[in-house]
């Protein structure tokens, strides 16, 4: 098992992320599901190394945490076919989708984007990747978990993604050329919830490891 991690400064790697692709997750924020992946992205300087702090954004109120399977692409390419996208991936590891609720929520009222509720600094906190070998992880049967302060919070299965890993990839790369790098959130379980300062956030798998952020002002 290789570690890497990612050297934000010098990359023009992206972070793509899939809403709504587990339907009990959709159901909780009363959202419909779709017939094609729902994809937004946020900058690549929105990672955070595990063991970092998290400062509580100082824009919205409700921080809402969502654990997520996050995938890497080694390299690139256009118009992948889905039998074969998994030879695309170079690194797994979770992640956190941070949004924030209540911006959000007005937001899509109004009509208009989300990226100050989905893509501001340190919204997308990320574990260590580590190398994807398909004899050894299973990414249709991955099962993952998210504690807050050591309560379970959410818990997790890629079995029950709507759109799995090869689907995802080759829908992207239909639209976008992927290149060495790039990162895949793959939408989050249901059980999200709020975060508040003081609080410390965990997010694990047997297969993948575990890591941790605290919440500060
Ligand atoms: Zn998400």
């Amino acid at each position: 098992m290789i570690n890497k991690s990612i050297n934000t400064s010098n990359t023009s790697a992206r972070i793509f992320c899939i809403g709504r692709n587990y339907a009990k997750h959709a159901q909780e924020l009363n959202n419909p599901t779709s017939d094609k992946p729902i994809i937004f992205m946020k900058p690549i300087t929105a990672l955070l190394a595990p063991g970092q702090t998290i400062s509580f954004p100082k824009h919205g109120k409700l921080l809402h945490f969502e654990a997520e399977l996050v995938l890497q692409i080694g390299h690139s390419a256009k118009h992948i076919a889905a039998e074969q996208a998994l030879t695309h991936i170079n690194a797994i590891t979770l992640g956190l989708d941070l949004t924030l609720r209540d911006l959000q929520k007005q937001k899509q009222q109004q009509g208009l984007p989300w990226e100050e509720a989905k893509a501001f600094d340190q919204s997308a906190p990320i574990g260590t990747l580590i190398n994807y070998d398909a004899k050894q992880i299973n990414l249709a049967n991955l099962s993952f978990r998210c504690d807050v302060n050591g309560t379970l919070r959410q818990q997790g299965n890629s079995a029950d993604m709507l759109f799995n890993c090869q689907s995802i990839i080759a829908y992207l790369s239909k639209i976008w050329q992927l290149n060495p790098g790039d990162l895949i959130f793959t939408g989050t379980p249901a059980g999200v919830g709020a975060l508040h300062v003081g609080d410390t956030i965990t997010i694990a798998s047997d297969q993948i490891g575990s890591f941790s952020w605290s919440i500060s002002n």
